[in-house]
């Protein structure tokens, strides 16, 4: 594996992986890596000659300073893990070689930003465009992978996608789950036992609702079943549990046509923060 730490440096290696024909995937994440990540990594490596995995903790994406500096970070554990998925090239820069003076670059993503988590951590979606676009004009990836653990940022990738023109093919990946059914997360490793037990609140949630859904209950008493069981659940402190159309992440109180939704929910455990959605069709 190499390990790259400079835009120079990767600039270099992608010039020369291209002229050689290479189809290049692109896994951006945070670090802290779980099986979720690898998921992607192994995806990558599936459909594309050369996986690129970068590990940037993004300072633009994050409204709560707090959460930047308590966000978990294991670098040497990282790459003992990337070096067993057979990673080929690790893209670990410093946030001086990413943000050499601050990127004033804003993006406009209509409605799909004023909702949930664009509504709760404002600015949050800037940020994650400024780093990915950086990203994908020093990878020039063929196909990126994103999880949706985080679904509301696939659909704002794929929006960049088509407004920057990008040749990229967006992959999605399904969400990887621990054994209680909480969602994987580099963020779950500041929860100690008591509130890992907790958080599996989270997803049960998710399924009975889903369960609900199927046998034909209305949205809004799902909507209302799931924040009562949600605050009647010790340790956890709602953000948002919303019900929505999974392209248009626009709210919805009963279904149209033949469209697609799912529940997306914040939850406080403690000081952590954490998300998770569940597709009822
Ligand atoms: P992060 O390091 O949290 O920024 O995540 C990097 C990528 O991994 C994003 O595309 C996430 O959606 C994805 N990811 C994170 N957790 C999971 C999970 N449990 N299952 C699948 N993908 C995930």
């Amino acid at each position: 594996m190499k390990i790259v730490e400079t835009k120079a440096g990767l600039t270099a290696l992608i010039n020369g992986l291209k002229k050689q024909g290479k189809f290049i995937g692109f896994v951006p994440t945070m670090g802290s890596l779980h099986e979720g990540h690898l998921s992607l990594i192994k995806k990558s490596k599936e459909q594309c000659d050369i996986t690129v995995v970068s590990i940037f903790v993004n300072p633009t994406q994050f409204n709560n300073p707090e959460d930047l500096e308590k966000y978990p970070r294991d670098i040497k554990k990282d790459k003992t893990m990337l070096l067993s998925e057979a990673c080929d090239i690790l893209f670990y820069p410093e946030v001086k070689e990413i943000y050499p003076e601050p990127d004033k670059r804003l993006f406009k993503f209509g409605d799909l930003e004023t909702v949930m988590e664009g509504k709760y951590r404002p600015g949050h979606f800037n940020g994650v465009a400024q780093v990915v676009s950086k990203f994908f004009d020093l990878v020039q990836p063929n196909k990126a992978f994103f999880g949706e653990k985080d679904f509301q940022q696939l659909a704002i990738v794929k929006r960049l996608v088509e407004q920057k023109n990008y040749d990229i093919q967006i992959i999605s990946c399904p969400i990887i789950r621990e054994d209680n059914g909480l969602a994987m997360s580099s963020r779950n490793a500041r929860l100690n036992a008591d509130q890992r037990n907790q958080a599996a609140v989270i997803s049960e949630t998710l399924f009975q609702a889903r369960k609900m859904f199927q046998k034909g209950t209305n949205i809004p008493d799902i909507k209302s079943w799931a924040n009562n069981k949600l605050s009647a659940s010790e340790g956890l402190e709602t953000e948002y549990f919303e019900i929505v159309d999974s392209e248009t992440l626009k709210p919805i109180s009963q279904i149209t046509d033949n469209k697609h939704i799912t529940a997306c929910v914040a939850v406080h455990v403690g000081d952590v923060r954490l998300i998770d959605n569940v597709t009822f069709f």
